[in-house]
């Protein structure tokens, strides 16, 4: 199995690459940006791009993937409740102070329940709206890894003063999704180090206010 992840942008949006050497595929969660340097890393492993997941319509998240998709020809996975961030990319785009990418609709919605990812490595899709509409954590059960998208940082939670942002929501979805894992399960946030279930079910100053 091959697992790299790699802040890119401006705003360091840790991207991932997921690889099963078995089966010659992949897949890249949250391509922001830089997207050469994912398209080599994945040529260079002589891997077949499957899929292009994407946690939520934040231009550092969802920023390169219609390029990406270009290149590869992989579809875009992304839920649909973030259709409305995907068309303000200008605005998003003049919040970083950056140019706007060109984005496009994706091919799937993601899909609360939905199973993606690879053969060998499957994820289950968990929505968790809060910090956008649209966000999903993906749980990689056979590799006890949940990927948090800006919805969970270590030590923090996701930002809701953006347009679709929700504080109360973001919590529910945190204690009922994220927290409903188990302690040992890594969480790989959307920026910043790795964290576990565990160690923000304990001290995460957001989900422990009394
Ligand atoms: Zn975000």
């Amino acid at each position: 199995m091959i697992l790299e992840t790699f802040p890119v942008g401006p705003l360091q949006c840790n991207c991932t690459l997921l690889g099963d050497e078995k089966a010659g595929e992949a897949i890249v969660i949250d391509p922001g940006d830089e997207v050469s340097r994912i398209y080599r890393r994945v040529e260079n492993l002589g891997l077949k791009l499957k899929q292009i997941l994407v946690t939520h319509a934040h231009i550092d998240h969802v920023g390169g993937a219609l390029k990406l998709k270009r290149l590869t020809g992989a579809p875009i996975l992304l839920n649909e409740n973030d259709l409305p961030l995907l068309k303000m990319m200008e605005e998003q785009a003049a919040w970083v102070g950056v140019p706007a990418p060109e984005v496009t609709a994706p091919d799937v919605s993601l899909a609360d329940g939905m199973l993606v990812g690879l053969d060998r490595y499957p994820a289950r899709v968990l929505h968790t709206p809060g910090h956008t509409q649209g966000s999903v954590c993906l749980h990689f059960a056979p590799l006890n890894i949940v990927f948090a998208g800006d919805t969970l940082f270590a030590g923090s939670i996701g930002r809701t003063d953006l347009p679709g942002g929700n504080p109360r929501q973001i919590l529910e979805s945190i204690q009922s999704r994220l927290m409903a894992l188990p302690d040992e399960t890594r969480v790989l946030p959307g920026h910043g180090p790795a964290t576990t279930i565990g160690a923000e079910r304990n001290s995460n100053p957001f989900l422990n206010l009394r």
